[in-house]
């Protein structure tokens, strides 16, 4: 087999598959999709909790170049977003590209061959001219450090590696989490167990979720006139452009968005004291918004208790908290979100000269419009630092990512020169970006996943989507060190 690839694509989720898509609309075939699963889909594949769903439509939740015209509702669930991505992989005959099993354990510029050469586990070492980082950030789950964590002798389920072989029915469950998952899982847990006890340490801003099942006569229109398809994307993609302004900044706007989490709140629970206790305190948008109108409903069932003490202890019988009572459960769902990288990086990765980037990572990741980092040539970050979005798509900041780094990686190949972003560039723009995102929501005084422990926010960014996407429209390559791709010994073909 040929080691040796114009393009390493490390990870088979969305952003992996849409790069592949991308690369060969561009003629480049010499890749490979290393994907450390047995199948393609990410964070789809992993995600199957029931009532595991995205809270963004699902017209704007996808590939603006692989339009679906047959997405059942306006916000779909994890199984059709899985059989979107398989239709993708299908569809681009993507299939031969892939090399499953392949869990990249070291990746590692050489100086010498102006190549990437990448280790594995149980494969051998490959060589590529380009990498392409596309390995998400949801991707490690993360156990909460809790005391007593082992001795619970009951069934232990993570949301992200769902055990569908547990049956649930009459079971007494507890759920650890209500972030964006747990919010989604209590609704269905709640109609089969005979109680769920829900832990909540921080409760979150939630607004309505209103789902629309597609009428067929929709979907043929979307098929027959694909631009009908693309106004309604175009639609939900200015919808949500105009919250950016009380979402993305702490702005008197915010107010309106806290407010509509009041009513949606006061509608839906009775109760003032549970309302108390669902009240945030923080401003909206600090931590991701919970998109649903099934949540709150959930907790007032007759099975369903929410408890707001804290955890002391996990105990072999269920969870112990700090007034000293013991909530008996058969099993503890923990809907504790994921081991997010940002300080470090996924695998390790050396770049010119022997640096090691989580070093250079280590008071919180930079990069160059998230996509390239400076000494780390011809490498390419999907969902790298600072571009995640906080009301709009993922999807829409990741096609502006592939179409960027496609461009580039088209032109080194083309004219056989290697890319390293300048460092410089690199600097003003991360010095712009940390000015910037002082005035945002994120960074307005809670705690979230997409903080560093000492706050420094490496990972959303500050601005609208129109914004993120017009500065990777064209790749300025006076932003790059542009050297000669002269390989002095290369690893046989
Ligand atoms: P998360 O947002 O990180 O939420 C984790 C939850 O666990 C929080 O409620 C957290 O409380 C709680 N928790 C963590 N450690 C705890 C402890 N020691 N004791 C008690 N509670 C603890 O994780 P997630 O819900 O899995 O969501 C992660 C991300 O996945 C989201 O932000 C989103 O980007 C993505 N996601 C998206 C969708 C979608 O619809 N598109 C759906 C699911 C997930 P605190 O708030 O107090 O930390």
């Amino acid at each position: 087999m040929n080691q040796t690839l114009n393009v390493a694509i490390i990870g088979g989720g969305f952003a992996g598959i849409g790069t592949a898509i991308r690369l060969k609309q561009k003629g480049i075939e010499d890749f490979a999709l290393l994907e450390r699963g047995t199948s393609a889909g990410g964070t789809w594949r992993d995600n199957t909790y029931p009532g595991a769903a995205c809270d963004i439509p699902s017209r704007l939740y996808s590939y603006s170049f692989a339009p679906n015209p047959d997405w059942s509702h306006t916000y779909s669930g994890s199984a059709e977003i899985l059989g979107y991505i398989e239709h993708m992989v299908e569809a681009f005959d993507l299939r031969p590209h892939f090399r499953f099993g392949h869990n990249v354990t070291d990746v590692r510029w050489n100086d010498a061959t102006s190549l990437w050469d990448i280790t594995f586990d149980a494969q051998p070492t490959m060589h590529a001219r380009t990498v392409v980082m596309a390995s998400g950030p949801l991707a490690n789950v993360s156990f909460p450090a809790i005391r007593g964590l082992d001795t619970f002798t009951g069934h232990k389920i993570h949301s992200a590696r769902w055990d569908h072989d547990y049956d649930f029915t009459d079971k007494k469950v507890a759920v650890i989490g209500t972030g964006a998952s747990g919010v989604q899982i209590v609704p269905e847990l709640v109609k089969v167990a005979k109680s769920v006890k829900v832990f909540q340490r921080t409760p979150g801003w939630a607004l309505p979720r209103v789902n629309f099942e597609t009428r067929q006569t929709t979907k043929d229109l979307y098929r027959r006139f694909p631009t009908v398809q693309t106004a309604a994307r175009k639609a939900w993609f200015w919808g949500h452009e105009s919250v950016a302004l009380g979402v993305v900044w702490n702005s008197p706007l915010t107010r309106v968005v806290e407010a509509v989490g009041k009513v949606h709140l006061r509608r839906q629970v009775a109760d003032p004291w549970l309302r108390r206790q669902l009240t945030p305190d923080f401003r909206a948008g600090c931590k991701r918004l919970l998109m649903t109108s099934e949540f709150y409903p959930a907790l007032q069932k007759d099975n369903c208790t929410l408890v707001t003490w804290p955890i002391a202890t996990l105990a072999p019988d269920g969870i112990r908290t700090v007034e000293g009572i013991e909530h008996q459960a058969d099993v503890i769902v923990f809907a504790t979100g994921f081991d997010v990288c940002k300080t470090g990086t996924p695998v390790p990765i050396r770049g010119r000269g022997g640096r090691v980037l989580a070093d250079e990572w280590s008071g919180g990741a930079k990069a160059y419009k998230s996509v390239s980092v400076a000494g780390y040539p011809n490498m390419y970050f999907t969902f790298g630092p600072n571009s995640g979005p906080g009301h709009s798509s993922a999807l829409v900041y990741m096609e502006a990512q592939i179409d960027y780094l496609v461009d580039a990686i088209s032109f080194a190949l083309s004219r056989d020169v290697v890319l390293d972003v300048r460092e410089d560039r690199q600097r003003d723009y991360n010095d712009d970006l940390q000015k910037r995102l002082q005035h945002t929501t994120w960074n307005s005084g809670c705690s979230s996943w997409y903080l560093t422990e000492d706050g420094f926010n490496a990972t959303m960014f500050p601005g609208f989507a129109t914004q993120y996407v017009g500065q990777l429209k064209a790749v300025d390559y006076d932003d790059y060190a542009v050297s000669e791709y002269r390989p002095l010994s290369r690893s046989p073909r």
